[in-house]
């Protein structure tokens, strides 16, 4: 199993780090210990001071695919939850300033938590999927699918070019607008429409 993430897919998260954006989705790998299981919480790591919530719309592959068309892209998939890729961005943002590959803040141990899955047809309303994160029992950030700048079936479509899709594998569809920083003791929870699909502690 792999976890295939997708970076600056909202214009507004875009400006919140004074990214541009680019023609082509920004792609990154998580590798599978970077899952968190069962009612385990998040520890924040000792490598960093400034490790920030990314709440996501994740899907998972449902079948093997490679150079799929995106008319057909929405067949790879049947589920969907939240999860959170969990950026040490201090990391990131000294990697980056060096021209470095910034894998290392993205993919420690405990990055790419996710909750249960829902069915597609479950998750969209009216074609879009709405989704949200509190943090202490406060909204944080919302999101909806509709302000994606590359789809979702643009971006299995695009990915399958590269890299071979196989069932199981999770894809991180990326984050909008209110990433921040989390501290020992924080709740996490993470909603698509009204309903909980994650809850997490970070210690
Ligand atoms: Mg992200």
């Amino acid at each position: 199993m792999k976890i295939i993430c997708v970076g600056r897919n909202y214009s507004e998260h875009i400006k919140e780090l004074n990214n541009s954006s680019n023609e082509n989705p920004v792609i990154f790998l998580k590798p599978e210990t970077a899952v968190i299981t069962g009612k385990l919480p998040f520890f924040i790591p000792d490598f960093s001071n400034e490790i920030h919530h990314e709440v996501e719309i994740v899907i998972r592959i449902n079948k093997t695919g490679k150079n799929i068309e995106e008319r057909f892209a929405n067949r790879y998939y049947d589920d969907v939850t939240v999860g959170i890729d969990f950026t040490a961005r201090d990391l990131q943002t000294e990697l980056k300033s060096k021209g470095l590959p910034w894998e290392l803040a993205k993919s420690f141990d405990g990055s790419a938590p996710f909750g249960s899955f829902i069915g597609k047809s479950e998750a969209f309303q009216n074609g879009a999927i709405s989704f949200s994160l509190k943090k202490n029992g406060e909204t944080v950030q919302s999101g909806n699918t509709t302000d994606m700048l590359f789809s979702i079936d643009f971006i299995i479509s695009f990915v399958s070019r590269f890299i071979t899709l196989k069932k199981g594998d999770l894809i991180f569809t990326g984050t909008p607008k209110g990433v921040a920083a989390v501290k020992k003791g924080d709740t996490l929870e993470g909603f698509i429409g009204d309903k909980k699909l994650i809850d997490l502690k970070v210690r």
